[in-house]
């Protein structure tokens, strides 16, 4: 493929997209395949000579379309919104075009400068505190991550090397090991599993503690925990607190939680916002990040609700220097004439070595929509789960365990589980509308997220009407049951 057969081949990609967004709508939610499927369908082996492009492409529609989970249907309600927008496309298009890695500044300056500001930018419509904005002049900063998953564990990470240095400088003959073993970490019983996993990752403990009625993590909570293992032998060293958490959306309380590590000292706090940060450019949302002022590093995903595409996790460090110190190493051909440390090398501030050219996205998006605009969005959402709300409120064969949160409702008919996994699997097995259970304290619930930013008033009533046709058949069902076995 030469430019110019790329022009039209880009024109026509172009259109493709736009009328798949535009007729999405009319696609069942969820495919039929069966896994592998794509086998059957293509060679098993790459062409030996190259393919013309009209054949290729046709193939999208053929191999791919039917293999497709539409995330950004109206009627997708599932895990949490995938971001999408079409300037953050556009970015990603020109990331693409310009080909960069960016791993250290001379290797693309306008990647990295472009993330400093950017960041700066999206923390003050969080109102972060300052000392997490580069513009501060301290020693904080953000960086791009690909996900909230890394920015754990990159927290994680710098706590652990950061405590075993502390003990190092008290004894330096200490046995690294030893601290290693003690070293134990905080978060709730409703913590995503990627906290857990960073500790399977780190090689170090995570103590998972049990939440308060409403799924929040309290600091009572927290100190009891480490007062405990402290008296053990154990080194308590990190907590990760969720605002936002991935079955209920609920919050621990930072503004408990942020003191009590305080307290304890050389308690690295992290904090997960990976989908409801992006609420926090409301103001009528940003008392949860009361105590933040407290905390060491603070994450959430843009690529999750604020209309940038995947991958772009938002993690500020209060003292960048925590992770660089952590993690770096120079080579020599990475060494340059520049003077070094007045840019960030963000490769020292990550797990990868190479990066892309994200901040576009967040450059493109955050300048199209405005700070209005993106408000308007995050309100909009929220407004359509409040809706969502009421229409099961007024169903009393449904109940509703937790207040509904941002864009986010669990509820779940009244009686067994077993009632509820069959209306979930009837449910996704029409594939009309998909959506994914909580389990919230043995209850087996369902999750309605509202995802698509084309989602309208009248897609969550045909959402609803599509569970209420459900249910009207289960409790059919239920009393046939009933009456044969009363006759019988
Ligand atoms: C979605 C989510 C994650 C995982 O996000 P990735 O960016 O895919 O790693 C972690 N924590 C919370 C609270 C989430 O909602």
């Amino acid at each position: 493929m030469d430019g110019q057969q790329f022009r039209s081949a880009a024109h026509e990609m172009i259109d493709f997209i736009i009328d798949y967004q535009e007729n999405i709508r009319n696609r069942r939610v969820l495919p039929t395949v069966q896994p592998s499927y794509i086998r059957e369908m293509i060679p098993a082996a790459a062409p030996e000579l190259g393919e013309p492009w009209q054949v290729i492409f046709q193939d999208i529609e053929r191999v791919i379309m039917p293999g497709v989970t539409h995330w950004q249907s109206p009627h997708f309600h599932a895990y949490c919104p995938s971001g999408h927008s079409w300037p953050s496309i556009l970015a990603d298009i020109l990331s693409d075009g310009i080909g960069c890695l960016g791993f250290s500044w001379i290797a693309s300056p306008a990647c990295t400068d472009l993330e400093v500001v950017m960041m700066d930018w999206l923390g003050q419509l969080l109102g972060l505190p300052s000392q997490f904005l580069a513009c501060s002049g301290g020693t904080g900063g953000g960086v791009i991550q690909g996900t909230a998953s890394e920015a754990t564990l990159v927290a994680l990470l710098a706590a652990k090397a950061k405590t075993i240095n502390r003990f190092k400088s008290i004894d330096s003959d200490v046995d690294e090991s030893q601290i290693v073993g003690r070293l134990i970490a905080y978060s709730s019983d409703q913590s995503h599993s990627s906290v857990e996993r960073a500790g399977i990752l780190a090689g170090v403990r995570v103590r998972l503690l049990p939440s308060d009625e409403l799924f929040s993590l309290r600091g009572e909570t927290l100190k009891l925990a480490m007062e405990e293992d402290k008296a053990k032998g154990f080194i308590p060293f990190f907590v990760t607190a969720t605002l936002g958490t991935t079955q209920s959306c609920a919050f621990d309380d930072l503004s408990e939680i942020g003191p009590v590590c305080h307290q304890f000292e050389n308690i690295w706090l992290h904090v997960d916002a990976a989908y409801a940060g992006s609420a926090f450019i409301c103001d009528e949302y940003r008392h949860y990040l009361n105590g933040l002022e407290l905390a060491d590093s603070f994450n959430f995903n843009p690529h999750k609700w604020l209309l940038v595409n995947f991958d772009c996790s938002a993690m500020w460090l209060k003292n960048a220097n925590d992770v660089v110190d952590s993690f770096k190493l120079d080579p020599v051909y990475l060494k340059s004439d520049r003077q070094q440390g007045q840019s960030p090398d963000y490769r020292h501030w990550q797990i990868p070595f190479g990066r892309r050219f994200r901040s576009l996205k967040l450059w493109f998006v955050m300048r199209s929509y405005g700070a209005e605009g993106l408000r308007a969005h995050i309100r909009q959402q929220i407004k359509l789960a409040c809706e969502f709300h009421q229409l099961v409120a007024k169903d009393d064969r449904f109940e509703i365990p937790v207040p509904p949160a941002m864009g986010l409702v669990c509820f779940r008919m009244k009686g067994e589980n077993s009632l509820n996994t069959t209306l979930l699997k009837r449910i996704n097995d029409a594939g009309r509308i998909h959506m994914v259970p909580a389990k919230l304290r043995g209850q087996f619930t369902l999750r309605l997220a509202v995802c698509s930013r084309y989602t309208e008033s009248r897609d969550i009533v045909l959402t609803w009407q599509e569970i209420e046709r459900h249910a009207d058949f289960l409790m059919g069902q239920q009393l046939k049951k009933f009456f044969s076995t009363a006759v019988a």
